[in-house]
């Protein structure tokens, strides 16, 4: 076998492995959060970028050989930015054969009379399509809303709503809207950023930028994002382990008095004393057995410092 070959081989199985583990991330997204339900029909929603590419191409994988019954219905908004390709996503997705709707909304030009020259357009403009997208959701009777973040997403926003909101809070993989109209979904919540952009490399998705009009990626969240990658380098799997945390919440080792009831804390010495008394929690620092066991946990040593 000459070395091209093997090389091809040894791409094909890489490809396959990380195709793997991606299906199986999804699904078991899926199943941890019942995010599909029998009769389900789904909304997709697609920006053009490498997120929303994946989740489509993994759904429609998966609707194949799901246990239930589920519609898929891509879903695109051309916001009207200046440059937007509009034939690209249309021709992908008639490739694909899957249902799909093209919703046009000039959101730019709201965005660019709204928002000062120089600042980040990027929050309003969102806002602006979430509220079109949910709408129409509610117009084509879909039952779900599934958007392409994935699990950086979710830990970049939970530390960027600490340092500039000062709230312990993330993205969650299922979420009920406000007025309950929408449940939105998030099947990429357990894949990494890294993957995904892998496994768009090899699909070759007909990528559209989302910095066609002008606006600069978010200042605050390019922060975090260089931050968290930065510790991953340094130590490799630390959000995995970020993530685990918001999956493993201990309201009485928080100070949130609506979460957990402090003021009505009291003593009870009628059972039998611990055996061992352990100060090695004094601290919260604790990495429980159970923890342990999970391979998403790394394991330090947290010595409280006096
Ligand atoms: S980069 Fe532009 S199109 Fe993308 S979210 Fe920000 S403002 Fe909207």
């Amino acid at each position: 076998m000459s070395t091209a070959q093997n090389d091809g081989r040894q791409a094909r199985v890489e490809f396959n492995k990380l195709q793997k583990r991606l299906r199986r991330n999804v699904g078991n997204a899926i199943i941890d959060f019942n995010m599909i339900e029998e009769g389900d029909k789904i909304m997709v929603c697609l920006s053009g970028g490498k997120d929303s590419y994946a989740m489509l191409d993994i759904l429609m994988n998966l609707q194949r050989t799901a246990p239930v019954n589920f519609e898929l219905i891509a879903v695109n908004m051309d916001q009207k930015q200046p440059g937007f390709p509009e034939e690209v996503l249309p021709n992908y997705l008639e490739q694909l054969g899957v249902p799909y709707h093209i919703i046009e909304k000039d959101t730019y030009s709201v965005v660019k009379e709204v928002i000062p020259e120089g600042k980040t357009t990027c929050s309003l403009c969102s806002r602006l399509r979430r509220g079109t997208l949910y709408g129409f959701a509610e117009e084509i009777g879909a039952t779900k809303i599934a958007l392409g973040h994935h699990k950086d997403d979710i830990v970049e926003t939970l530390f960027l709503n600490m340092f500039y909101g000062g709230r312990l809070k993330a993205m969650p993989p299922k979420l009920l809207a406000d007025d309950k109209r929408n449940i939105i979904i998030r099947p990429l919540a357990y894949c990494r950023e890294s993957d995904i952009a892998t496994y768009a490399e090899y699909r070759e998705f007909p990528i559209i930028p989302c910095n066609l009009c002008g606006s600069q990626e978010n200042l605050q969240r390019q922060a975090i994002k260089h931050m968290l990658q930065d510790w991953d380098q340094k130590q490799p799997g630390r959000t995995d382990t970020i993530f685990a945390a918001i999956q493993r919440v201990s309201p009485s080792q928080l100070a949130d008095r609506d979460l957990f009831d402090f003021v009505s804390l009291e003593l009870d010495r009628t059972g039998e004393p611990r055996a061992e008394r352990d100060d090695s929690d004094l601290f919260g620092t604790r990495i429980e057995e159970s923890d342990k066991k999970d391979p998403g946990v790394q394991i330090m040593e947290i010595m409280p410092s006096s």
